[in-house]
């Protein structure tokens, strides 16, 4: 286990060098990592990892903070389901790319084996698909 994979990508840096960026900005990431070449994706769909993330990252800080707020009584339920299916629509577009981005840590922490040599840099041979 290697959570310094981890630890890189939620500073929003490639999980194999820890200097390049994996998003480009809040709604888009790269592809490859500008400094090391590393391909960020695995396979196909790898990135799908990214959704349930993104459910618990919303689930536990804007769900169930707001469920706690209606349960003290300082907001009403008209106020509760609103935010709550408002949030539930447009929270995922605004979290998914960091959320791709921390499963790209989270893959790694658990299957570091299969994260090439950092000390070598990825050639233009590995940049062809
Ligand atoms: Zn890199």
């Amino acid at each position: 286990m290697r959570p310094s994979y981890f630890l890189r990508t939620i500073r929003n840096n490639c999980p194999r060098c820890g200097k390049g960026p994996v998003l480009k900005n809040i709604l888009k990431r790269h592809d490859r990592c500008s400094n090391c070449n590393f391909e960020y994706s695995r396979e196909d769909g790898f990135f799908i990892g990214g959704i349930p993330i993104s459910y618990g990252l919303i689930s536990m800080l804007w769900i169930v903070p707001l469920l706690l707020i209606w349960m003290l009584g300082w907001m009403g339920l008209d106020w509760l389901l609103g935010l709550c299916f408002g949030g539930a629509i447009v929270l995922p577009f605004l979290t998914y790319p960091y959320c791709q981005c921390l499963w790209l840590g989270l893959y790694f922490v658990f299957a570091y084996n299969e994260m090439p040599d950092p000390t070598e840099r990825l050639g233009d041979s590995e940049t062809a698909d």
